[in-house]
């Protein structure tokens, strides 16, 4: 990945000798070069996320009231967020990380670091074939220690485990180690899910986003399933930060709808952009033809995930219906809050809930 030398001189090229690069986009590299664009215009407002939302620690506290007005583009509603990128951001896998979840279902969190924000973006993979190309590149002077400590190694770790690459103790099947041909026949699944503090930690019944993340994952780990990723973007509340999105709740508790809160504050009815998700998917390995299945109702959302060049392409959306829906009422999350939250999505915001 070229773009990535200039910003991050210490780091190396992105080649891995054990995962080559993919072919390609055929994107010049002065395109990466931010005074590329003659115009000189500065980059569009909703490629930064807006710096609500503290870099480690959801919710932890909330960011100054003056940090406002950095983050507010103009009104998203009607704007195709497809115009809004040249160039993707760049990238880095920091560390990659095995996690037994509380399903029995394992998945392997990566975090990452971009040049856009400061805040720790993850990427959410389930599936041993799904690898990162920055994290996986040789980065000049490590130990083969070093390298499984920031998640470089394939196969398991094991007390005494010397090699990141070749582990010849371990019991892994070389199965679950290299693609098969039904990986490559079926595309991914994928969902971009942006952060929730109150619907994944603190049981909030206002929106659907804690069932929508479990729904993801268990899709991902079904025994038939290829694997897939959830790209955890941070940006809280549509974009606008856990403080703004709490007095948005208030002022729906007023009488006002989800849509009509924010823009009563003054926030686009939705502030995020998916262009870091799109570069998370390119180094997971998604570019090329084979595509992905996008999990999501938001229809924007499609166009938007693929990168300004198509550099992901959507093969299939995958509707996420909820719980209560599906079930007849018998699972899932009940609440007047919720259905008025199901409906605004669905008549202001295009939803397609099936
Ligand atoms: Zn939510």
């Amino acid at each position: 990945m070229p773009g990535l030398t200039g910003a991050m001189p210490d780091l190396p090229s992105h080649a891995s000798p054990i995962y080559p690069p993919r072919p390609s986009s055929g994107r010049r590299v002065s395109e990466f070069d931010l005074n590329y664009d003659d115009s000189e215009t500065p980059p569009p407002p909703t490629l930064l996320s807006p710096a609500f939302t503290p870099p480690s620690t959801p919710g932890a506290n909330t960011p100054p009231i003056h940090k406002e007005a950095r983050s507010i583009p103009v009104d998203t509603a009607s704007q195709r967020p497809q115009k809004l990128l040249d160039t993707l951001p760049e990238v880095n896998c920091i560390v990659r990380a095995r996690i037994p979840t509380v399903t029995g279902a394992e998945m392997f969190l990566h975090l990452y670091q971009n040049n856009v924000d400061d805040k720790e973006h993850l990427a959410i993979v389930f599936g041993p074939n799904i690898r990162s190309r920055s994290l996986d590149a040789p980065r000049p002077g490590e130990t083969e220690k070093d390298r499984m400590i920031r998640g470089a190694y394939t196969g398991r770790l094991h007390p005494g485990r010397t090699s990141s690459r070749l582990d010849p103790v371990s019991q892994d099947k070389p199965a679950t180690q290299l693609p098969t041909d039904q990986t490559i026949q079926s595309p991914p699944l994928v969902r971009i899910h942006s952060e929730c503090y109150t619907g994944e930690t603190v049981w909030s019944a206002r929106c659907d986003c804690g069932e929508q993340l479990d729904e993801a994952a268990r899709l991902m780990s079904l025994p038939k399933s290829q694997g897939g990723v959830i790209v955890y973007l941070r940006q809280e509340g549509r974009g606008i930060g856990l403080g703004e999105k709490l007095k948005a709740y208030n002022l729906q508790d007023l009488g006002n709808d989800t849509v009509e809160a924010n823009l009563l504050l003054r926030h686009p009815a939705d502030a995020r952009s998916y262009g870091l998700a799109t570069a998370m998917l390119l180094d997971l390995g998604f570019g090329g033809d084979a595509g992905i299945r996008l999990l999501t109702n938001n229809p924007d959302k499609v166009r938007a995930v693929e990168g300004p060049n198509r550099e992901v392409i959507v093969r299939e959306r995958v509707a996420m219906v909820p719980l209560a829906w599906k079930t007849g009422g018998r699972e899932g999350i009940h609440s007047e809050e919720v259905e008025s939250y199901l409906r605004t999505k669905i008549e202001k915001m295009a939803h397609m809930l099936q």
